[in-house]
């Protein structure tokens, strides 16, 4: 590494990443658990998620990191984690006998690798977590602009916008914001797709939480997520379904955590959301978390990189410049390769993370 501690945390592509990761891992001489994907990388590589323990496997309370569940947010994402992994045992504040952290990284290595938020089956990973068991939510706002979110041609025509921008605006802008963000599972090939089965990366997840949580009582969570905001500023946006660890989470993390449900956050509440695993895999913990949302680009911007790379994932055949100019657009919209904002996000992750430590070694046993 150069004398610089913070901008090599963050690595241009997944397998930059991946290989720090382990590189770093076995610094620190601690046992990786790789979950390998079934499809390689643009350039043959292997996908995996990399799954380190830090602390006791018996531990009481247990901090978990989470990266790249939108595949293209792991530059940010997985960059505070190899920084936490640096830390080392500091973290812990020693050699806790009690304490463990849990990074997952990288649970949507494909997404990540091939730059797309969404996994290989076109699924929005933090929405695939409803009950496959139950009738799918069905969501008429997003059915009636699919077709003006996703045009036959790219870029979209005027009269497209026109429309588009009509049908959102008699909404509002928070009903306008959840018909295309908050989740669906009817268009297979549209935006924010929920899927009709868990994916590859939900299973995955739902066994390393299990695993993990066999012997714990408080669980915290830190989700590292960018693309929402505005530019370098980390939200902690509270994410669990218990109301009552609101207000336990605002005294970890302070009181600007901000909540989808009371309508204070830059996000919106959706269907089937990661957390949702947490009732699942492991009812017995306490559970305290957040996602950690860096903002980049201004929200409509965002929208628009989004949908052209959606319309690009239909449109395999389109023009190879123009096809390039979406794939770059999306990265920045969701990876602003600045020195400035990577230690922005370094910092506010760092501070997460002490926090939560701290928070969880303040609970009674
Ligand atoms: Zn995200």
């Amino acid at each position: 590494m150069t004398a610089d501690p913070v901008l090599p945390l963050f690595s241009p592509d997944f397998d930059s990443a991946r290989r720090l990761w382990l590189a770093l891992a076995a610094e620190r001489g601690l046992a990786v658990q790789s979950h390998v994907h079934p499809l390689c990388g643009p350039a043959g590589e292997v996908l995996a998620v990399d799954v380190v323990r830090e602390g006791p496997a018996d531990a009481a309370r247990v901090l978990l990191t989470t990266s790249a569940v939108h595949g293209v947010e792991g530059h940010g994402g997985c960059a505070i984690q190899a920084g936490l992994l640096r830390q080392g045992a500091e973290l812990l504040g020693g050699h806790p006998t009690d304490t463990a952290i849990v990074h997952v990284h990288a649970i949507n290595p494909h997404g990540f690798a091939w730059g797309r938020r969404v996994t290989n089956e076109n699924v929005d990973l933090n929405r695939n977590f409803v009950d496959f068991g139950q009738p799918l939510p069905g969501h008429p706002d997003y059915a009636a602009i699919h077709g003006l979110l996703l045009p036959a041609r790219w870029p979209p025509t005027a009269e497209n916008e026109a429309e588009l921008s009509a049908r959102l605006d008699a909404m509002g802008p928070r009903r306008a914001q959840m018909a295309v963000t908050k989740g669906q599972h009817t268009h297979a090939d549209g935006m924010y797709f929920g899927g009709c089965e868990p994916t590859w990366s939900a299973r995955v997840f739902r066994e390393v939480l299990r695993r993990h949580t066999a012997g714990c009582q408080h669980l915290a969570w830190i989700d590292l997520h960018s693309g929402l905001g505005p530019f370098g500023v980390g939200e902690r946006i509270f994410a669990a379904f218990d109301a009552a660890a609101l207000p336990r989470a605002r005294q970890w993390w302070g009181e600007q955590v901000t909540s989808v449900e009371a309508g204070s956050s830059t996000s919106i509440p959706m269907t089937g959301p990661i957390q949702w695993a947490v009732a699942d895999e492991c009812p017995q913990v306490a559970y305290t978390g957040i996602c950690l949302e860096y903002g980049t680009l201004p929200l409509p911007q965002m929208l628009m990189a989004l949908r052209a790379d959606h319309w690009l994932h239909q449109h395999p055949e389109a023009d190879a410049a123009l096809a390039a100019t979406i794939r770059r657009d999306l990265r920045d919209a969701f990876y602003p390769d600045t020195d400035a904002w990577k230690r922005q996000v370094w910092v506010q992750g760092l501070q997460a993370a002490q926090q939560a430590v701290a928070g969880l070694r303040g609970l009674a046993p």
